[in-house]
Order: C-alpha cells, then sequence, then structure tokens
C-alpha cells in the first residue's frame, strides 16, 4: 500500500505529479520552460505519470524501463502535431517509480527523483544527481541510455518510497539527514508531515546558508510504501546477503 502527498512550492502551480496503485507508485517532477508546448509543463508531467502507469498496469509483467519509454511514447503521440516536439523547450521531467512485487521489489530513476528502499543491509538508493543528467521529454530511447534500475528481493525489504529532489534535498543535498533517519521521519509522520518539515527547514533558513539546496523552494513529493505484514528485520538469516526465501 502506499500513502502519497504532493506540495507546489509556495506561489507556483505544481510540476510535480505522483500517482500510485496498492503496489506501484511513479513520481514525476517535470521542469523546463515548456513554451514550445501549447500544454504547458504540469500537464506534461501529469500525462506521462498516467501514460506510463497505464502501460505498467496493462502489462505487469513489463520492465519498469519498458513501462516508461512507453509512457514517453504515448505522451509524444498526444501532441506531436500541435506541438514543436523537438525543441529544447519542450517540457521535460525527471522520473522515479517503485514497484513492489511478490519475488522482488524494483525501482527505476531518470534524472534527479529518488527511490530509497530500505533492506537489512541499510537503504538502498536510486538516483542521479549528476549535473545535466538525463530527463523524459519526448524520445523513448532516453530511458535506454539515461535510467537507473534496481531490483531487491522482497523479503529483503523493509520500507521503501520515491520522492522528488523537492522532497529529498535534506538527505541529499544538504546532508542535513542520513537516511534511515529520514525514513524513520516518514515512518512517524506520513508523506504530507514530512514535506511540512521540510517547508519548516526552508522557512527557516530562507536563503540556504545553514542547508544548501539547488532551489531554495521547489515542488515535493513522497510516495511511502507501507509494507504491511511485515516486522522490521523478521525475515530470519542473520546475514544480509541472504537471499533465500523464508516465511514470513
Ligand atoms: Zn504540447
Amino acid at each position: 500500500m502506499f500513502s502519497l502527498a504532493t506540495d507546489a512550492a509556495p506561489g507556483r502551480s505544481n510540476e510535480d505529479f505522483v500517482l500510485a496503485t496498492t503496489d506501484l507508485a511513479v513520481v514525476v517532477d517535470g521542469a523546463g520552460p515548456g513554451d514550445d508546448c501549447a500544454h504547458g509543463v504540469s500537464w506534461y508531467a501529469r500525462q506521462l505519470a498516467a501514460q506510463t502507469m497505464s502501460a505498467l498496469i496493462a502489462e505487469p509483467d513489463l520492465s519498469l524501463a519498458d513501462g516508461l519509454a512507453r509512457g514517453i511514447h504515448a505522451v509524444a503521440r498526444l501532441h506531436i502535431y500541435s506541438c514543436n516536439l523537438s525543441s529544447a523547450e519542450t517540457p521535460r521531467a525527471s522520473v522515479g517509480i517503485l514497484r513492489i512485487g511478490t519475488e522482488s521489489v524494483d525501482t527505476l530513476t531518470l534524472g534527479g527523483c529518488t527511490v530509497v528502499v530500505d533492506t537489512d543491509a541499510g537503504p538502498q538508493i536510486t538516483s542521479d544527481h549528476r549535473a545535466g543528467a538525463p530527463a523524459a521529454a519526448s524520445d523513448p530511447k532516453i530511458v535506454a541510455s539515461g535510467a537507473l534500475c534496481n531490483s531487491y528481493p522482497y523479503t529483503w525489504v523493509r520500507r521503501a518510497a520515491v520522492l522528488s529532489d523537492g522532497a529529498s534535498w535534506l538527505v541529499d543535498q544538504a546532508s542535513g539527514y542520513d537516511w534511515p533517519l529520514y525514513l524513520d521521519l516518514l515512518d512517524q509522520h506520513g508523506p504530507a508531515g514530512l514535506i511540512q518539515h521540510v517547508r519548516s527547514v526552508e522557512d527557516s533558513d530562507p536563503t540556504g546558508t545553514q542547508y544548501h539546496r539547488a532551489e531554495l523552494q521547489d515542488d515535493a513529493s513522497i510516495a511511502h510504501a507501507v509494507l504491511t505484514g511485515r516486522s522490521h528485520r523478521s525475515t530470519g538469516p542473520d546475514s544480509p546477503l541472504d537471499l533465500s526465501r523464508t516465511e514470513s
């Protein structure tokens, strides 16, 4: 089960979009001027989340990379005749996807979204914070060359989340928190409560002198997987690298 929250940067329209089923979450962080698209960045983010989700629901065995590639292709088809998709000004987006399967937990990021999967071996991060990291736009081939994908045995996983960079910066840009503590806060306060906390930190440091960050305030989104029926560290083997499946 996922719980979700998204919050626009104060005074702006939200260019993030988050969507989930019980076992699949997609977070899209739209960007760019979007000047050569009549629909705009928020439309692009919503459509990319919806079309990617649709592809992955229709074929549950599809890889996350193929699902995202189909999503990008489907969105391009929606406005290829009305907008200049080859323009550098076309909307683009970072994407994070998390799928809780019965055998494995799969992650994908393209660009600055973060997927964190907490395991008995500690938090495992799928993220690409390189300057100039690739982003989704209108060419599905970017997924093959630019997306980062990981997969973890289901029995390893204690908790997991997808975050746009407006929600993860406190850990991965400012080093204000480490992931275990941040995930504890997420467990305690939920996605909306954690984003509220991020906003209060931003308000306390409006110039970014104490907590360095790329944007002083950005749209923030979190999809939090609540893995019910499994208690922490209860899956048996002493070695966190033991991949053998145990009954829970
Ligand atoms: Zn358009």
